[in-house]
């Protein structure tokens, strides 16, 4: 796994499917930075390397370690994987910055055939290597296709077509408690009842909805013996108290500031605690349709209404200790399995902390009474956005809400230089609770708004484009190491 970056499921289970068919994997970890891939690479004789991460700060350094793998003369075909990788991404900013061969492997049953071809005679690598070549040739010339179709509004035009305010749509609550609220050592027996398991599945590469995956003809077996695996993992873990579940939460008076959040300390509405930077959709809407910022869901500070807003960390400790201490004993699927169940424990946790902020805390939604499915379906009112997501791609958001919230020592989660959560087991987010509030997608960005968004932040423009680097609608200023280079 990448430098910056901490989960390391996919990589694993990755691993261990390779090992079982006879390849020979030097595992090194998480957060390995580039230098330290290629070392190891050389010195073990490596016929391949794989990179894997999760989060989208590690898009970007894999376009490093390609690159270095260039400049270093390397000559081994290079993998990449995890969950916000692509076709797209791997063939257009990656493999151009290697000579051999960059492959993107969706996922683990086909990380082994890959491998077999790429490792196979010196023809065979070739014919496969020729044959992928191809098709990222025409992925990229797609991918250009489709950019210079692009229809993208001036962030002017886009702003006057806002998601305009009406107070009365907004139905403003005024929060019971507000300010900081920490949940510590919450108990798994709390929690568990709201875990979402089909992404537990599908992070084992088993497809199909929770429960019907269970009665499934084809995989219901595998999928049956898995659930009971992890629920006798909870039992245990509830029981030994191995795994701590830690929340903090936030609210907090707000009011908009054209796209930014203003999050004031009370009242009075003059003193700033924070300010949240949101973006906003360029590309052009069909009539009626507005431009989205995440901003649109708090009103404006020239409405003079007073409005209200939130944020949350939650986190799991203990499933890398547990993990350690199983493959010490070389139970790979024990180490796996309990990764993946205190990922689902901390987004069951997140669920149930937003259920409370609804009832109690905030207090708009006091008789709200939602099943485990009915929440995972999202049938209630407000949203819990999490920066690195759609609506909000830019992962150094994170660092205000660590901030705001004191949350590492509240929490004991801290951010990775590249802004993954660690532990990997916990998440964090806003909260908004207008009513029309909903998940979108902020899409491609033009540089008057990087430009804005930069000045907002006090960042360098350079810098703000690289944590936005997945979004934008143009093509960087080559890095200052590149013209060096060059
Ligand atoms: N039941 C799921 C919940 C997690 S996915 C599970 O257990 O895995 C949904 C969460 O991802 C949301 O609550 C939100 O925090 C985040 N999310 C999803 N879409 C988003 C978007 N477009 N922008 C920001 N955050 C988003």
């Amino acid at each position: 796994t990448v430098k910056g970056d901490v989960h390391d499921i996919g990589k694993n289970i990755v691993g261990v499917v390779l090992a079982c068919n006879n390849f020979d994997v030097v595992d090194l970890g998480v957060m390995v930075p580039a230098d330290r891939i290629l070392d190891e690479a050389r010195k073990q004789n490596a016929d391949v390397i794989g990179l894997s991460g999760l989060i989208t700060p590690s898009l970007d350094e894999m376009v490093n370690v390609a690159r270095e793998m260039e400049r270093q003369a390397f000559s081994v075909p290079l993998l990449i994987g995890g969950a916000t990788t692509s076709r797209v991404h791997t063939a257009v900013r990656i493999a151009p910055g290697y000579g051999r061969e960059v492959i993107h492997v969706l996922d683990a049953s086909r990380a082994v055939p890959v491998v077999q071809k790429l490792t196979s005679d010196a023809d065979g690598r070739a014919a496969f290597a020729d044959e992928v070549r191809a098709e990222y040739a025409g992925v990229r010339a797609d991918f250009a296709r489709r950019q210079a179709a692009q229809n993208l509004l001036t962030l002017g035009d886009a702003r006057a077509n806002r998601l305009p305010f009406d107070a009365d749509a907004a139905a403003i609550t005024v929060p019971e408690r507000l300010g900081l609220t920490t949940l510590p050592g919450i108990p798994i027996a709390d929690v568990r009842l709201y875990i979402d398991w089909t992404p537990f599945f599908s992070a084992w590469e088993i497809k199909g909805k929770y429960p019907a995956i269970l009665d499934d003809a084809a995989t219901g077996a595998e999928a049956r013996r898995l659930f009971d695996d992890a629920n006798a993992l909870l039992d245990e873990m509830d029981s030994r108290r191995a795994l701590t579940l830690n929340a903090v939460f936030g609210l907090f008076p707000a009011n908009a500031d054209g796209d930014d959040v203003a999050l004031y300390a009370d009242e009075l509405r003059t003193e700033r605690l924070a300010s949240l930077h949101t973006l906003r959709q360029q590309a052009a809407k069909t009539p009626g349709k507005p431009n989205r910022a995440l901003a649109d869901f708090v009103a404006p500070a020239e409405s003079g209404v007073a409005d209200y807003a939130g944020a949350f960390v939650v986190t799991v400790h203990g499933a890398e200790k547990v993990a350690r201490e199983a493959e010490a004993h070389h139970d790979d699927y024990r180490a796996i399995l309990v990764k993946a169940v205190a990922d689902r424990l901390a987004e069951a946790l997140a669920e149930w902390v937003h259920t409370r902020v609804r009832r109690e805390a905030w207090g708009y939604a006091p008789g709200e009474a939602l099943s485990p499915a009915d929440l995972i379906a999202e049938r209630f009112r407000g949203i819990r956005p999490a920066p690195g997501y759609p609506a909000q791609p830019d992962h150094t958001e994170k660092q205000t809400i660590w901030a705001l919230l004191d949350a590492e020592r509240k929490t004991g989660a801290s951010l990775t230089d590249h802004l993954a959560i660690h532990p990997a087991a916990s998440v964090c987010g806003l909260y908004f609770a207008h009513p029309a509030s909903d998940y979108f997608n902020v899409g491609v960005l033009a540089r008057d708004q990087v430009e804005d968004y930069a000045r907002r932040k006090g960042l360098d423009v350079a810098e703000a484009e690289r944590w936005l680097a997945p979004n934008l609608a143009y093509e960087r200023a080559p890095a200052p190491e590149a013209i060096a280079d060059a």
